[in-house]
C-alpha cells in the first residue's frame, strides 16, 4: 500500500521551469467577407450599456459576456445553426498556437465581435473573434511580482470579467486589475492580499452590479481564513470584504454574521485559520440582485484538529447569499457540514426556473465535491431536493427536514481507517456543468475516486500548519483494492427535478473538461485524452469527435457573428490534476512543452487546416551511472520533494505544467540546481525560489530526484512496450 502524506501532495508548491511569452502567433485564418475587422474596438466609455441587463440577456447569441456566458452560468446557448445533422461538419476556422503557455484552463469571452481570454502566467490576449488576429496582449508579469519570494499556487486562471468596457482578471500573485478592452492598458490594480501569505489565485473575478469580486485559495497551504472581496468596477477602490469564518472571538466579531457562525466553531479555531477560501463558484443573481458564493473546505481538513469538540463550522462547504452593494449575509446552505474530508463547495453556482410539482421554483443547482446534486430554492435558501449523483460511502442521503447529510458511521476516521468515496479529488471540480432548459439536464464532467484517510500518529492537540510548510492534518493512502470505481470519469446527464441519472457515459481518463449546450440539443466537451466532442443532448450519443492532439481542461463556448455560428475552446491540459496527478496523469502524454498550447475556434465553413501536434510523450528518466546515489540523502530528499510536487508531479511524475525532473539535466549538476532552486536564477519564467533552502537539502533532493529516475526507468520501459504493441 502506498501510503503519504497528503499534506506534501497539493502542497508546497514550486519548481516551475517554465518559460512564457506574451507573443501569439497569428493563425492562418480566413479574412472576413467584408474584408472589414469585425472586432473593431470601441473606447470604454461607449461600452456603459454592457452592464447586469445585457449580461444577464439569455438571447444574446452574438456574444459571451460572463463565465458561464451570462449571469445564470447555465452555459446554453440558444444558438442552432450548428445542430444534430451537421455537427459532423465541424471543421477548424480559425486558432491561435500559443507556444509559451502550459496549462490553460479558462473560459474565454466574446464582447463586439472580440475574444478576451487569460493564458498562462495570467497573460491576457483579446483577439478578432471571427479571424484570430492578435489585437492586443496584457503581461502582468507575474514573474516579478514573485521575483525572490517563496509562492505557493498554479500558474494556470479560469477567467476574466467584462462589465462596462473594462476586462477585469486576477494574478496568481493576488492582484485584481482592471484593462480598457481597447487597448488593454491598465485602468486600475489593486493588491488583494498580503504578497507574503501563502495564498494564490486561479480563480475568475466576478463583475456584477458596479463591483468586481474576488477570493483566493491557499487553504491547504498554511492557516488560513477565508474571505472575499467586493471592489468598485469603475475605481477598484474596496467596497466591502465578507469572512467566510469567524475569527479569534478575542479580537471582537466584525459583524452579527460572524458571531453567529462563532456558536458552530469549538477550541481554539482561529489558530488554524479555519479555512473556507473562496477560489471558485461566484454567481450573481440578477433577477433577485442576490450575489452567491461557493465556499471552501477546513483549514486544516480534519475536524478533530480545527473544531475538536464538533460543530457545523460556518460558513465552511456552503452556499452563501450576501447583498451585493453591502456584502451583508442573507442567507447560506451548508452542504458538508463540518467538513473533514476536503469537501468544499466552490464548484459552479447555476440559477435556473424549474417546474418542480405544479409550480415555478427559482432554482439554485449545485453539485459540489461531496458527490450530491443540490437543488435549493434561492429566494429563501431552503433546500429542495439532494440525491449523489456518485458513490458517496461517507453519507447515506441528505435528510430533507434538516437539510443535512445523514453521515455513515466511520467516515470521519474517528477510530480507524476510513475509505472514503468521492476523494478530495471530489465528484465534480471546477470544470464547469451545464444546463439545458430543452432537455432539462444537467451536464456535469464526473470523477470516480477513492482515498482511505486516517489521522493515526497525528498528535491532534498539538498538530499546527506553517505559512509555506501547508499541511492538511490527515493521512491518505490510495490503496487499489479500495477504489470501487470501474472507470475514472464519466460524463453525466442529470434530471434535477426528478433528481435522477437521465444517462452517462463512462470515460477512461480523469479530469476531463467543462461542457457547453446549446437550443439544437447539442452538448459539448473536451477531454483530457485530447478529443472534443459533440453528443446528442438527450440521449449521449456521439455525434462528432475530432482528436486536438492535446489534453483538453477548458470549456468550449459559442457564438454567430456575420452569421455564422463559431465554437471555441483553449486546448492545454491544466489544473491540479495536470499538476499533481502523478504517474496515471504523466501516462497521457502531455509532457511539458511537447504540444503547442492553442486556442482553437470551429465552424461548418471551416477550412479544416491546422497542423497537428506531435504524439503523446513521455519523457525519459535520466539514469547516470556515474551517478553514485546516497540512500540516507535519497530519503532525506523525500522530505524536501514536498515543495515541488505542486508543479512537477506527485512522484516526480510530471504532466506538463513543469519539466519531468527525472528526464531533466538540471537536477543532475549541484550549482546550476541550486541556482534556479535556490537563487531563483528561472523566477521571471514562474520558478519561485526557495532561499531558505541550505546545500545539504539541496543535495538530498538531487539524490531523491536521481533515485526516482533510476526507479521508475524499468516502468518508463514498460509503458514503451505497450504503446508499441498499441501502435502495431
Ligand atoms: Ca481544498
Amino acid at each position: 500500500m502506498k501510503k503519504s502524506s497528503f499534506a506534501k501532495i497539493c502542497f508546497g508548491l514550486s519548481l516551475l521551469f517554465y518559460v512564457f511569452t506574451v507573443s501569439c502567433v497569428k493563425s492562418p485564418a480566413s479574412p472576413d467577407s467584408d474584408g472589414k475587422t469585425s472586432g473593431t474596438i470601441e473606447n470604454t466609455s461607449q461600452f456603459s450599456h454592457y452592464d447586469d441587463k445585457a449580461i444577464a440577456d439569455e438571447s444574446n447569441t452574438s456574444e459571451w459576456l460572463a463565465y458561464g456566458r451570462t449571469h445564470s452560468e447555465t452555459r446554453f446557448s440558444p444558438l442552432k445553426d450548428i445542430n444534430m445533422e451537421n455537427v459532423d461538419q465541424l471543421k477548424v476556422d480559425w486558432f491561435v498556437d500559443l507556444p509559451m503557455d502550459v496549462g490553460l484552463v479558462s473560459t474565454p469571452l466574446v464582447v463586439d465581435g472580440v475574444m478576451y481570454f487569460t493564458g498562462t502566467m495570467n497573460i491576457v490576449r483579446a483577439v478578432n473573434a471571427v479571424t484570430g488576429e492578435l489585437l492586443w496582449t496584457y503581461d502582468p508579469k507575474v514573474g516579478e511580482a514573485i521575483k525572490g519570494k517563496r509562492q505557493v499556487g498554479w500558474v494556470h486562471n479560469r477567467g476574466i470579467s467584462f462589465y462596462k468596457g473594462k476586462i477585469y482578471a486576477a494574478t496568481w500573485d493576488g492582484r485584481l486589475f482592471a484593462l480598457d478592452h481597447k487597448t488593454g492598458e491598465k485602468i486600475w490594480e489593486v493588491v488583494t492580499f498580503d504578497p507574503n501569505r501563502s495564498l494564490y489565485i486561479t480563480g475568475a473575478p466576478k463583475a456584477f452590479a458596479g463591483k468586481v469580486l474576488i477570493g483566493n485559495g491557499g487553504t491547504e497551504e498554511g492557516p488560513t481564513r477565508g474571505w472575499v472581496t467586493a471592489y468598485d468596477a469603475e475605481t477598484g477602490e474596496e467596497a466591502w470584504k465578507f469572512y467566510i469564518v469567524p475569527g479569534n472571538p478575542a479580537d471582537g466579531f466584525e459583524n452579527e454574521t460572524m458571531e453567529m457562525a462563532a456558536k458552530t466553531w469549538t477550541g481554539e479555531w482561529w489558530k488554524h485559520g479555519g479555512g473556507g477560501n473562496a477560489w471558485h463558484g461566484f454567481t450573481y443573481d440578477a433577477e433577485l440582485d442576490v450575489l452567491y458564493i461557493g465556499t471552501g473546505n477546513g483549514s486544516p481538513w480534519n475536524r478533530k484538529i480545527r473544531s475538536p469538540e464538533g460543530g457545523d463550522n460556518l460558513f465552511l462547504c456552503s452556499i452563501v447569499a450576501l447583498n451585493p452593494n453591502t456584502g451583508e449575509y442573507l442567507w447560506h446552505y451548508q452542504t458538508t457540514p463540518g467538513e473533514t474530508w476536503d469537501y468544499n463547495s466552490n464548484m459552479d453556482i447555476v440559477l435556473t426556473d424549474l417546474e418542480i410539482e405544479g409550480k415555478t421554483v427559482k432554482a439554485l443547482l449545485h453539485a459540489p465535491k461531496n458527490g450530491f446534486f443540490y437543488v435549493i430554492n434561492r429566494e429563501t435558501g431552503k433546500l429542495i431536493s439532494a440525491e449523489p449523483f456518485v458513490e458517496t460511502t461517507w453519507a447515506s442521503k441528505i435528510d430533507l427536514e434538516t437539510g443535512k447529510p445523514v453521515e455513515v458511521p466511520g467516515s470521519r476516521y474517528e477510530t480507524d481507517r476510513a475509505v472514503i468515496t468521492p476523494n478530495p479529488w471530489g465528484a465534480h471540480s471546477w470544470h464547469a456543468m451545464s444546463y439545458n432548459p430543452q432537455t432539462g439536464l444537467t451536464y456535469i464532467p464526473t470523477l470516480h475516486s477513492a482515498v482511505g484517510f486516517s489521522d493515526e500518529g497525528i498528535d491532534l492537540e498539538t498538530w499546527q500548519a506553517k505559512e509555506f510548510e501547508g499541511g492538511v492534518g490527515v493521512n491518505m493512502d490510495f490503496d487499489p483494492r479500495d477504489n470501487p470505481r470501474k472507470y475514472p470519469a464519466s460524463l453525466t446527464a442529470w434530471d434535477p427535478v426528478k433528481q435522477e441519472l437521465a444517462w452517462s457515459i463512462p470515460q477512461e481518463t480523469f479530469w476531463n473538461g467543462g461542457t457547453l449546450t446549446t437550443a439544437s440539443n447539442l452538448l459539448l466537451q473536451g477531454r483530457s485524452d485530447g478529443k472534443l466532442l459533440a453528443y446528442d443532448a438527450k440521449t449521449g450519443e456521439v455525434l462528432w469527435t475530432k482528436n486536438l492532439g492535446l489534453g483538453i481542461s477548458s470549456p468550449p463556448i459559442t457564438y454567430k457573428i456575420n452569421g455564422k455560428q463559431y465554437v471555441s475552446v483553449l486546448v492545454g491540459f491544466g489544473g491540479g490534476y495536470a499538476a499533481i496527478g502523478g504517474q496515471e496523469a504523466y501516462e497521457l502524454g502531455w509532457s511539458y512543452k511537447t504540444h503547442v498550447r492553442r486556442l482553437v475556434t470551429f465552424s461548418l465553413e471551416g477550412s479544416g487546416e491546422m497542423p497537428d501536434l506531435p504524439p503523446p510523450h513521455f519523457p525519459k528518466p535520466l539514469v547516470d551511472p556515474d551517478w553514485k546515489i546516497d540512500k540516507d540523502l535519497a530519503s532525506r530528499g523525500a522530505q524536501e520533494i514536498g515543495k515541488c510536487t505542486g508543479c512537477h508531479g506527485w512522484g516526480v511524475y510530471s504532466a506538463g505544467m513543469a519539466p519531468d525532473l527525472r528526464a531533466s539535466s538540471i537536477p543532475l549538476e549541484f550549482s546550476s540546481f541550486k541556482d534556479i532552486v535556490k537563487e531563483g536564477s528561472r523566477n521571471a519564467l514562474g520558478m519561485p525560489a526557495f532561499p531558505d533552502m541550505s546545500d545539504e537539502q539541496l543535495e538530498a533532493l538531487q539524490h531523491y530526484i536521481r533515485n526516482r529516475a533510476k526507479e521508475t526507468l524499468p516502468e518508463y520501459e514498460e509503458l514503451m512496450k505497450k504503446k508499441d504493441l498499441a501502435s502495431n
